[in-house]
């Protein structure tokens, strides 16, 4: 706080200064001269104050004044108080940056912000990551360089931020982003990006799966409605031509009702929230009664089945579920294995695990198939996966089920040998019973 006297005292005292120097001027006659010695006195002083104050303010690490009394002092204790001010308001705003700063870091966008001249003043870390950004190097470079996609580049000449676009990550070609653009004070932008990767290939994938049911219902339709139109000249048909027409069209609305039910099945495994480990599933028995419909499927291809099954062995899960996958399997080795070949169910104990496979040596898969078997109405050879009544479905059940049992499919094949497809059930799901089921 200021003191107001101090001024007086100031001015009281150099009064007496040169009340005393006129004195003593005209002790010595010298009156002019004297008050000209005070003055001067006085100005060497003022600069050297002056000096110490300069020299405080900027060599000094000390930062409490070094004079305090009289006007010196009240001036170094104004000075020291706004520097104290100023040191608690940076200090308020640099924990005013810092949370601003975490709290950017913890979004779940990658953000960046940049000025009037579409430069980049600041981005997250996650903005690093997504745009392969190096900072500090890239603070200060024209974001168009940052990001220079096309469609970005012509987004942000056009100036219409309305709506957001999806560009392919310049750090991962794999990636779609997706940038909004909000302008903010002084043209500055803010760009808030967001990997949307997943959704994209949602999409894609619904996209993809509504053309493959439309196909996959479409070609059974054709036919049933080709030969419905035959009809009407019923009478005039022979009789080979009109059976030939009927089986066919039985053939084609069996294929569509096994489709539906498949997709049916496929739906009802993804949206299950039926706890899948709480119920034991008698798996001998399962695979004995699979065992006589693969004779019964059998009949025509006459392959030689053999059926290795461990009669104590049990899992935790869902018997539905079970039995789709495992029947899956075995049928398809059926199918697609030329016929008298050979095929081998085995259900052993490995390792304290209930291990299921399926051998075979049909003509196998190529290695370029293999990753994609399990997608929806993925098939090798159309024609004659069509021909078995296949839907392209079935190894995706397969997965799901697997899934579910926190399992998954490992397909082993080489073409002209055969395929093994297997899976594992952890050693918490395995049960052994004391006496074969
Ligand atoms: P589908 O209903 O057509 O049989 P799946 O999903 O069960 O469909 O199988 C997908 C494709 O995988 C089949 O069309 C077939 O080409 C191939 N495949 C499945 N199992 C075997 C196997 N054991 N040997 C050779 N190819 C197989």
């Amino acid at each position: 706080m200021e003191k107001p006297l101090v001024w007086l005292l100031n001015i009281m005292a150099l009064l007496v200064w040169f009340a005393v120097a006129g004195v003593l001027g005209v002790y010595f006659e010298q009156f002019w001269m004297s008050l000209a010695l005070a003055a001067f006195v006085l100005i060497i002083k003022f600069y050297w104050d002056l000096y110490w104050l300069n020299n405080w303010l900027w060599h000094s690490k000390k930062l409490s004044p070094t004079i305090t009394h009289g006007v010196w002092g009240q001036i170094y204790k104004g000075i020291y108080d706004v520097q104290i001010k100023n040191r608690v308001k940076r200090k308020q705003l640099s924990e005013i940056i810092g949370t601003f700063k975490a709290g950017s870091e913890a979004l779940p966008d990658a953000a960046l912000v940049v000025n009037s001249k579409h430069e980049i003043m600041w981005c997250n870390r996650l903005a690093r990551i997504e745009l392969g950004i190096s900072w500090p190097e890239k603070q200060g470079v024209k974001v168009v360089d940052a990001i220079p996609q096309t469609e970005f580049v012509e987004l942000i000449k056009s100036k219409r931020f309305e709506f957001p676009l999806e560009i392919q990550s310049p750090a991962n070609a794999q990636k779609i982003l997706e940038v909004r653009i909000v302008p903010f004070v002084d043209s500055n932008l803010m760009l808030l990006i967001r990997d949307v990767t997943r959704l994209s290939q949602i999409e894609k994938m619904r996209k993809d799966f509504v053309a493959n049911v439309s196909h996959e219902l479409r070609t059974p339709l054709t036919v049933i409605n080709g030969y419905l139109e035959m009809l009407p000249d019923a009478a005039q048909l022979p009789p080979l031509m009109m059976n030939k027409a009927i089986a066919e069209m039985r053939t084609q609305s069996i294929r569509m009702q096994t489709l539906i039910e498949e997709l049916l099945q496929l739906s009802r495994i993804e949206a299950s929230n039926e706890r899948a480990f709480d119920k034991l599933v008698n798996v001998p028995q399962l695979l004995w009664q699979i065992q006589t419909e693969a004779q019964a499927l059998n009949r025509d291809k006459q392959h030689k089945l053999f059926f290795d099954i461990a009669p104590q062995l049990c899992v935790y899960g869902i018997e539905s579920e079970l039995r789709s996958a495992f029947s899956n399997l075995i049928f398809n080795a059926i199918h697609y294995t030329s016929d008298q070949g050979v095929i081998e169910v085995r259900w052993q104990l490995s390792k304290d695990c209930a291990r299921f496979s399926v051998k075979d040596n049909g003509d196998g898969i190529a290695a370029k198939d293999i990753n994609r078997l399990t997608e929806r109405f993925y098939r090798v050879d159309k024609a004659r996966s069509r021909k078995t009544g296949g839907s392209g479905l079935g190894l995706s059940i397969v997965k799901h089920v697997l899934t579910h049992h926190n399992s998954n499919l490992k397909i082993s094949s080489a073409l002209g040998v055969g395929s093994d497809f297997s899976c594992e059930f952890s050693a918490e799901l395995t049960f052994m019973t004391n006496k074969p089921m």
